[in-house]
């Protein structure tokens, strides 16, 4: 009985100091070549499955991601190497393909509509409020031209107020071609109509919105890496700052050598991936990206100034 109790003091004390150690990010030393999460998410829905995580798995995933000190920051803070984290803190990255219902979607409540606290900008909201210091950014990669129920979210009617919100608070959208064209498989005039149709489709909603990022249908390159950097077709032009694989695991820093914008890996939000990663990195702390709380500075380890990428947007300090 005694060995019972003390069993369970012992469990308790751990589970306290994991608490303490996760309220407490600063002890982590600062790392910012360290490699950072794009996590990859596809259907919130039920039931679980390859391209679906369910509501509570994302809610779950959210926690696991706070407990250890990770912290959302927007794709394109991420590539203009513009992450203002508090220190200690690492940064983490959600994407959203295939604009599909349950990732945003409006309910009625009393004669007004209300977002459905079940679909995956209502758990992220409520996630970012009862965690101050969370943060609150994704990318979600829309289908414009998609057949229902991945065109916009299907509910036709609530489009432009669902793009608009997006924008407003922060939310980024991305490119993902017209209808998830596997783009290596067309010609130029074809890959340029749906890259720019795309641009002009989300404009009728958000007007001047720009896309600056690319997440590639099917992880598929077309013929020639220019035609999906920037271009034009029926008067519409864009132009991509980062192209976003499909897979690859966890990227490097924005500030390392080893930095290509044009092929960004990204990590698939299922069970099997995220936890290989999130245990991954608690395995190998010195790996991962830990901020050093200025903006003005990239802090790496000892050593490792000279794995700084030519095009420096702070100054570099080497860790003692
Ligand atoms: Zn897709």
């Amino acid at each position: 009985m005694r060995a019972a109790l003390s069993a369970v003091g012992l469990a308790l004390t751990l589970a306290a100091a994991m608490l303490a150690s996760a309220q407490a990010p600063t002890t982590r030393e600062p790392n910012e070549l360290g490699r950072v999460m794009i996590l990859e998410y596809h259907k919130i829905d039920t039931p679980e499955a390859r391209w679906t995580r369910t509501p509570d798995n994302f809610r779950r995933d959210l926690q696991r991601l706070w407990e250890r000190g990770y912290r959302l920051v927007a794709l394109n803070d991420y590539i203009d190497g513009k992450i203002a984290l508090p220190a200690g803190t690492t940064p983490v990255i959600l994407t959203l393909d295939d604009s599909s219902p349950g990732q945003f979607r409006y309910i009625q409540r009393g004669g007004d509509w209300v977002i459905d606290p079940e679909c995956g900008i209502g758990i992220l909201e409520a996630f970012a409020r009862e965690h101050p210091g969370f943060g609150r950014a994704a990318t979600f990669y829309v289908l414009p031209g998609a057949n229902p129920p991945n065109r916009l979210f299907n509910q036709p009617d609530l489009v432009t107020r669902k793009l608009q919100y997006l924008v407003s608070q922060g939310y980024e959208i991305g490119n993902h071609s017209l209808w998830h064209a596997e783009l290596g498989r067309y010609s130029e005039p074809v890959v340029r109509e749906q890259l720019a149709g795309a641009q002009e489709w989300v404009q009728r909603h958000v007007p001047g919105y720009r896309f600056r990022s690319l997440a590639l249908p099917l992880g598929s390159y077309p013929k020639e890496l220019g035609w999906a950097l920037s271009g034009e077709a029926k008067g519409m032009s864009y132009k991509h700052d980062a192209i976003l694989m499909v897979a690859g695991g966890a990227a490097p820093s924005q500030h390392a050598r080893n930095f290509d914008a044009n092929r960004l890996p990204r990590i698939q939000a299922v069970e099997r991936d995220l936890d290989y990663w999130i245990t991954y990195f608690d395995r190998n702390p010195g790996e991962r990206y830990v901020s050093d709380g200025d903006a003005s500075t990239i802090t790496v380890a000892t050593g490792g100034a000279g794995k700084v990428g030519a095009v420096r947007t702070a100054r570099v300090i080497e860790r003692r």
